[in-house]
């Protein structure tokens, strides 16, 4: 694996928006132009001062794709989000997916190591890394944007950073996401009501693509913090047991990850081989004269470019499962993080990034007696939701 840092080598499981894997060197990285001006009209807005969310709306007003799906069209990735839904979902920018764009040094040319390290499939955690823990080794690959483009942007981001007024610190960020749309929660203050979570796709686009799922910052701090002394307790009165019971829940958990892992799998073997028939069908109809050259050639690369992509795919996949294999005592790592402290008393964002991979926040519904009933999930890293 280092070695292959050294040489600048990119090895993320999924290419970035605008760039494709080199057709035979391995690990390469080379210019999509079929995606390129995407990530050039980003750089651009933002250099005129546009933040995330006025990207977003500017993205969805032109119908430029979002990422998943160009990834949906070519390799057949997350068909779920676009088989049988509204054409706005292919248009429908999320505000994290742009700042994450803009702070890619991939489009400056350079490869960047160690950001997010994979730990296992099986509770799909990241490990994010600070700054410092980052590998940068440069120039790997041809740059999208320039260097005075990307000082210019990053000048833009931090002051509008700086800018925002928040005077509570924000313990819960990159943790909350909503739990029918999948995007973030983010903050919101209002005078009367004090600070709450709500929906960033429902914030940027309206009723029409998610609810409100208003939380406020009171009641989901409650909420963390009664779990976490829940479960503090519980460790600390009977290890053996607990340690027993999360590792049976996220067996079950791993399970059905594997389950739909293999089914995907099967999928890009199947149409693998349906590629193969139709290339043999493809060649006797040449033969034939039943195709000419012009066609021929134009679906000998169509055929050849989703190969290339489901090969991708399957790499990929194998990989996961392989990784799932090597199944390592996930629940005492947890155990162990959380019996570090002998009381928690408060949450801080160190210690909800400790053991705490995301929450999942539901819109809240009004139950017989008129009383408002949240469905919060905790799902703990390295053993996922076990409550
Ligand atoms: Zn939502």
């Amino acid at each position: 694996m280092k070695a292959k840092f050294k040489n600048g080598e990119y090895i993320a499981p999924v290419t970035p928006l605008g760039y494709k894997l080199h057709p035979t060197e391995k690990n390469r990285l080379i210019i999509d132009e079929e995606t390129k001006w995407i990530v050039e009209r980003i750089f651009e807005l933002a250099a005129h001062g546009y933040g995330a969310k006025k990207i977003c709306h500017a993205l969805a007003k032109d119908k430029v794709p979002v990422p998943t799906w160009w990834l949906y069209k070519r390799n057949g990735y997350k068909a779920s989000m676009f088989e049988g839904k509204p054409e706005e979902v292919k248009y429908r920018w999320c505000i994290q997916t742009v700042s994450n764009i803009l702070a890619n040094q991939i489009y400056l040319g350079h490869t960047v190591h160690y950001k997010l390290t994979k730990m296992s499939y099986k509770s799909k955690k990241n490990i994010k890394h600070s700054e410092d823990e980052w590998f940068v080794v440069e120039n790997t690959h041809e740059p999208i944007v320039t260097q005075d483009l990307w000082d210019l942007v990053q000048t833009h981001v931090n002051s509008r950073r700086r800018s925002r007024k928040d005077d509570e610190p924000q313990i819960f960020a990159g943790l909350i996401r909503c739990g029918e749309c999948g995007w973030t929660l983010g903050s919101a203050n209002t005078k009367d009501k004090g600070r709450f979570y709500r929906c960033t796709q429902y914030a940027a686009y309206g009723r029409n693509f998610c609810t409100l799922h208003y939380t406020p910052y009171k009641i989901l701090y409650a909420f963390v913090l009664g779990r976490l002394q829940y479960w503090l307790m519980a460790v600390k009165e009977n290890e053996d047991a607990i340690l027993e019971r999360l590792l049976q829940g996220s067996e079950k958990q791993r399970q059905s990850e594997n389950a739909r892992a293999e089914k995907e799998l099967k999928k890009a073997q199947k149409r693998r081989q349906e590629l193969n028939s139709l290339f043999a069908k493809m060649y006797e109809d040449r033969v034939k004269g039943l195709l000419d050259e012009e066609n021929y050639s134009m679906l000998s690369v169509k055929y050849r470019t989703e190969q290339q992509q489901l090969d991708e795919t399957v790499k990929t996949i194998s990989a996961r499962l392989e990784e799932t294999k090597e199944e390592t005592d996930d629940a005492k790592r947890w155990i162990d993080l959380i019996q570090k402290y002998s009381a928690i008393d408060e949450l801080t964002a160190p210690l909800l990034n400790e053991l705490i991979e995301k929450i999942v926040v539901h819109q809240p519904w009004k139950d017989g007696n008129g009383r408002t009933v949240r469905d919060i999930e905790i799902y703990y890293r390295f053993v996922g939701k076990i409550d």
